[in-house]
């Protein structure tokens, strides 16, 4: 069994974005990461906080715009206007979930697609399912990246994935679909899921139960990637039982180490390909 070290796969990919980001410096632009924060969930101010960071690293000017959760959506809707429009800012990101009240998908509509670095927007998810070439949201681009890295083969092989949201699941299937796997995709109302994880070469899974898979729902040999983010007591775990699960794969990853540190390196490296595609048009 092969570890697929998410957190020394995305330190190496920061590096290289470091590179691209000074390139861009040298003829004049700074990289610039516009981060909308509505409300007080703390979740959600960790990951800015962690984003933020990532960015500063590799010389991305990031600027978070916290808003009240009592905002109105046209208060919201009028700021992603005007950083749409701002020619120094390269990404804009609505942090999610929002507020109750707030409609993420009228909001999320106010980011043009040279700006829309989490590609949560039907331009890119479209393009995704034309199979064209596009922004692809973090998550499950760093999943393909950790395969690619690491040589997995994907053609061919029977991929499942578990969970259908539009910022994981739907996009991870459509990518592995377009990499030629044969793809499952199971959900809350599958009624087998040991069943379709069993016939699986590769599964994906993004559900947010942590225990979900276990050993008895894997064959030997598959390769499991684990989005899943849990707290049990306080410890963070994915959707896969680990100790059980790991020794009959070819590869997994963990969690902690895993997909997480991979969506923030494509976060990043988002935000540098929109930056080098606004040059030609500025
Ligand atoms: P959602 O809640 O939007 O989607 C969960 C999906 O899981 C749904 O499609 C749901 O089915 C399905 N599901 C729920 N219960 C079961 C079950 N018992 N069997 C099979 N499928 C089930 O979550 P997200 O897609 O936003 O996130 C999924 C997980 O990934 C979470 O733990 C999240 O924290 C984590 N995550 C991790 C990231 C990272 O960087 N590592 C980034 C983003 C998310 P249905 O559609 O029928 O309701």
């Amino acid at each position: 069994m092969t570890l697929l070290d998410g957190k020394q796969t995305a330190a190496k990919i920061r590096e290289e974005v470091a590179l691209r980001v000074r390139a861009l410096q040298r003829l004049g632009r700074t990289v610039g990461l516009a981060v909308v924060l509505v409300g007080d969930d703390p979740a959600s101010a960790i990951y800015v906080r962690n984003k933020a960071r990532a960015c500063e690293e590799v010389g991305i000017r990031s600027v978070v715009y916290t808003r009240p959760a009592q905002a109105m959506e046209g208060e919201i809707a009028a700021l992603l206007d005007a950083l749409a429009a701002d020619s120094s800012v390269d990404g804009i990101l609505l942090q999610l979930p929002l507020p109750a009240g707030l409609n993420a998908d009228a909001l999320l509509a106010h980011i043009p697609p040279e700006k829309d670095v989490d590609a949560f927007g039907a331009y890119h998810l479209g393009a995704l399912v034309r199979g064209e070439r596009s922004m692809v949201a973090c998550t499950p681009l760093g999943v393909m990246e950790l395969l690619h890295r690491y040589q997995i083969g994907i053609a061919g092989r029977h991929a499942v994935v578990v969970g259908r949201s539009v910022i994981v699941g739907k996009p991870m299937a459509l990518l592995l679909l377009n990499a030629d796997a044969t793809v499952t995709v199971c959900h809350s109302k599958t009624r087998d899921l040991r069943a379709e994880c069993l016939r699986a070469d590769i599964i994906v899974s993004a559900v947010g139960h942590a225990g979900l898979i276990g050993a008895d729902m894997v064959k030997e040999g598959a390769v499991v990637i684990d989005v899943g983010m849990n707290r049990v007591n306080g410890k963070l775990c994915g959707d896969v039982d680990f100790a059980a699960v790991a020794p009959k794969c070819s590869y997994i990853t963990p969690v902690p180490g895993g997909v997480g540190p991979m969506t923030v390196a494509m976060l990043l490296q988002n935000v540098c390909s929109c930056a080098e595609g606004n040059l030609t048009r500025k």
